[in-house]
């Protein structure tokens, strides 16, 4: 989880509440669309910013048995978590020395480059000969595989795959959020060559995009990150429950003059008299700077424009839409939830839902709820 701060002694933190309950609505769709493919999840980089104790506990409640992180360490976090049934894959592989560390944890380091696979072999060769390990092929994005070439070598190589007995065979598509992409079935197809190198090895290629590519993507496991946080990885996919919601608490409300100046830089000046409110969420709590001057937040379906540039612990919004009486210091106004998306945010910002979420600040006061489901 991220450390975060603990229960707020004042109402003047911004407030993150993430619904478990739409978590695993989102798993329980996605996985039922995959099928007969497995259905994994992705909780690198803290559950893209969410906390990953209490989201991986809640998917390994809603019998999600695989996890997939980027680095040793989120997976050592979370081991304790996930029951001895659960697998966890480490995306990033294994560094130099720290093969024993992962191994003695039962966790699946997936091995992305020739070099890597032989440290591996030579590692397993001092433990009594086996330690299992999963293969990445590069079928394209060129960022961590290994070649088709240099996987026919090692399918060849019988002492490598008794030292290292593959759980897994997998890769990942660079366009999977475009499905009309030339390169989708093009790396399908190299992968397709892949697998018929190693045919005993379950295969997996689809992150949330792939899901929704046609079933020949989906392979035996696939592999959803944003999907689950409720973000819809392209226009083909199925409606997702909204998983976040980010609401900022008033901290003031003034009347300014025509000409009054606002934030930073007196970007903004008040064409006429207008109602302010000064919010307690800023660029430190993630929400994006860009957004000085262009985006809003809402309150009872009404649009807040916001106004000047966003500070690091606070940012302004024009209220003067509102009826004086309903809006007061320490109210809450929503920037994510029912009248703006997480999508809507990113697409404002010119940022990806990835961005928003993994940027959501350690400050922001999180709730975990069972709402959906
Ligand atoms: C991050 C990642 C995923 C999950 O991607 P989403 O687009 O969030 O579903 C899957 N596979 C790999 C290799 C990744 O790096």
């Amino acid at each position: 989880m991220k450390s975060g701060l603990s229960a707020p002694v004042s109402s003047q933190l911004g407030r993150l509440r993430i619904d478990l309950g739409a978590l695993c609505a989102n798993f329980r769709r996605l996985a039922a669309t995959a099928a007969p493919a497995r259905c994994a999840a992705v909780v690198k980089a803290d559950a893209y910013g969410l906390g990953a104790a209490p989201v991986v506990s809640a998917l390994a409640r809603a019998s999600c048995r695989d996890f997939f992180v980027a680095h040793l360490e989120e997976a050592l976090a979370l081991r304790g978590m996930i029951g001895a049934e659960g697998v966890l894959y480490v995306l990033n592989g294994v560094a130099r020395g720290a093969e024993a560390v992962c191994a003695d944890a039962g966790i699946i380091p997936v091995l992305s480059s020739v070099e890597q696979c032989r440290a591996w072999q030579a590692f397993a060769q001092t433990r009594g000969g086996t330690a299992p390990a999963a293969l990445q092929i590069d079928t394209g994005m060129s960022r961590l595989g290994l070649d088709l070439q240099s996987a026919a070598e090692l399918a060849q190589d019988a002492g490598f795959l008794a030292a290292a007995p593959l759980r897994l065979l997998m890769t990942h598509l660079a366009c999977a959020d475009t499905p009309a992409h030339p390169a989708n079935a093009a790396q399908l197809a190299a992968f397709a060559q892949a697998r018929a190198l190693f045919p005993q090895t379950p295969a997996s290629i689809a992150n949330s995009g792939g899901i929704f590519l046609d079933g020949a993507y989906r392979g035996d496991l696939v592999r959803p990150g944003v999907a689950l946080y409720g973000a819809a990885p392209s226009s083909e996919a199925m409606p997702l429950q909204r998983v976040v919601t980010l609401d900022a608490p008033v901290l003031q409300i003034r009347t300014i003059p025509a000409g009054a100046g606002v934030g930073y830089g007196l970007d903004y000046a008040a064409s006429a008299p207008r109602r302010i409110a000064t919010l307690g969420i800023g660029y430190a709590d993630g929400w994006p700077r860009h957004l000085g001057g262009r985006g809003a937040a809402w309150r009872g379906g009404v649009r807040l424009p916001m106004i000047g540039r966003v500070s690091m612990d606070s940012m302004s919004v024009d209220v003067s839409a509102l009826a004086p009486d309903t809006l007061a210091e320490g109210d809450l106004v929503e920037l994510i939830g029912p009248s703006q998306s997480l999508e809507d945010v990113a697409r404002e910002a010119g940022a990806i839902a990835y961005e928003i979420l993994t940027r959501l600040g350690a400050r922001l006061h999180r709730t975990y709820a069972h709402i959906g489901d």
